[in-house]
């Protein structure tokens, strides 16, 4: 068991959390505030206890190899604009620092007083925190009591605000904890790598295979049914010699997928029809009549005998992970298989069920389903990479366990 904030003595210490605040902006505007508002109860609580509270966070990507394009990513994803988010959902003020680390954070700190809160600029400003370099973990550690990990979305990186930092703390013999999101993350994803429970079936979706290959090998062992929709379906069928048309397909992801089929022979579930159309934005679409999608058109949706048939394998699942949407739920004509999906998944009376996915985790939303879900996942590639390595994470690992 992990040490969490409510194992400490907080009053008057100084206590650095890692947040996970990497929330999708367009023009500086945040447009999905849940992230934020999910790190919210583990906030409040640091300043009720009255420490002095540092959040800091990632922010989309900064690439460092360019110049140029080093300083359009910072432009872009500048701290700041999550600042007004946070204060609003917090309803504190919250003093913001333009800097990750160095003199400006720690005169800051000096003047904050118990139970305030500060805001650091996004982490990879910094070159170092992606490779997890000692001197930027020195440097963001000065003058810190403890440590608070609570960005389960970022758990799955070994960077110096998710790893190098709780590591150097835990050598200088300070406290290192997880906050209240974490908490929660942790305890539902762990009933999906425990397995206790069966019927266990898995929902796989979306467009990338190779990000999702090795979910498929851990899940192999774990769920009953793995259930694949999305573009995802595509390779799968192909490499069962299904016709796929123009469907969207990882060439080099065929082999693999072969294997799985081999492996899971009993266990994966794919379509058996689909909605196709002749192009992504398409507004004529079809069912088609069986697996095989005809030359030229492109599959975007499962059909509707694949939505009765995968309802049928949901019908009895004591536990349910979903990631990935089922089609191009974005538009409206290919959002049926999603939200079938969902409703077989909201129907499901004593099922724990979880989504780990960003997209799929909205579909659920706009669909209206999202409060019928046991958990809905902050971290969608952090929730596969926990169930791949059994539960264990670079961010979660290093945290101290409880006495
Ligand atoms: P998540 O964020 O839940 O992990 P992904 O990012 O893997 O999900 O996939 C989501 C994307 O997959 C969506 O933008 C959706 O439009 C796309 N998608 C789903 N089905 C198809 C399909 N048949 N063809 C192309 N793209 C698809
Ligand atoms: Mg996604």
């Amino acid at each position: 068991m992990k040490k969490t904030i409510r194992d400490l003595d907080l009053s008057g210490k100084n206590v650095l959390v890692r947040v996970d605040f990497n929330v999708p902006l367009k023009d500086g505007v945040v447009k999905d505030n849940n992230r934020i508002k999910e790190a919210i109860p583990t906030i409040k609580y640091l300043m009720n206890q009255g420490a002095k509270v540092v959040l800091c966070s990632h922010l989309g990507k900064v690439d460092h190899k360019d110049p140029d394009k080093c300083e359009a990513d910072k432009k872009k994803n500048d701290m700041k604009y999550v600042l007004p988010v946070l204060e609003e959902l917090l309803g504190s003020e919250v003093c913001y620092v333009d800097e990750v680390c160095g003199s400006k954070v720690i005169d800051a700190l000096n003047n904050l007083s118990d139970g305030g809160v500060m805001l650091v600029q996004n982490t990879r400003y910094e070159k170092g925190e992606s490779k997890n370099d000692p001197e930027l973990a020195k440097e963001m550690a000065k003058n810190i009591d403890v440590f608070v990990m609570d960005a389960f979305g970022s758990a799955h990186r070994a960077h110096a605000s998710t790893y190098g930092v709780p590591e150097l703390l835990n050598n200088e013999g300070k406290e290192t904890a997880i906050g209240f999101l974490m908490e929660r993350e942790i305890e539902a994803l762990s009933k999906c790598v425990e397995a206790d429970e069966h019927p266990y079936v898995a929902v796989l979706g979306g467009a990338k295979v190779s990000d999702k290959i090795k979910v498929i090998e851990g899940l192999l062992d774990k769920a009953d049914k793995i259930i694949i929709g999305g573009a995802m379906a595509y390779t799968f069928l192909k490499a069962k010699g299904v016709e796929v048309g123009k469907s969207l397909v990882e060439d080099e992801q065929l082999e693999f997928a072969s294997k799985c089929l081999e492996k899971g022979k009993d266990k994966i579930i794919l379509p058996i029809d689909h909605i196709v159309s002749f192009a992504f934005e398409g507004e004529e679409y079809m069912p088609t009549i069986n697996e095989n999608i005809p030359d030229l058109f492109i599959g975007l949706d499962i059909g509707p005998r694949t939505r009765e048939y995968f309802a049928k394998e949901l019908a009895n699942a004591k536990i349910v992970f979903w990631n990935g949407p089922m089609g191009v739920f974005e538009n409206p004509s290919f959002a049926e298989g999603t939200k079938s999906v969902c409703e077989s998944i909201a129907k499901l009376e004593k099922a724990f069920s979880v989504i780990g996915g960003g997209d799929s985790a909205s579909a659920a939303k706009e669909l209206g389903y999202k409060e019928r879900f046991s958990h809905v996942s902050t971290g969608g590639g952090a929730s596969l990479e926990m169930i791949e390595n059994n539960g264990s994470l670079p961010g979660i690992d290093i945290i101290q366990n409880k006495k």
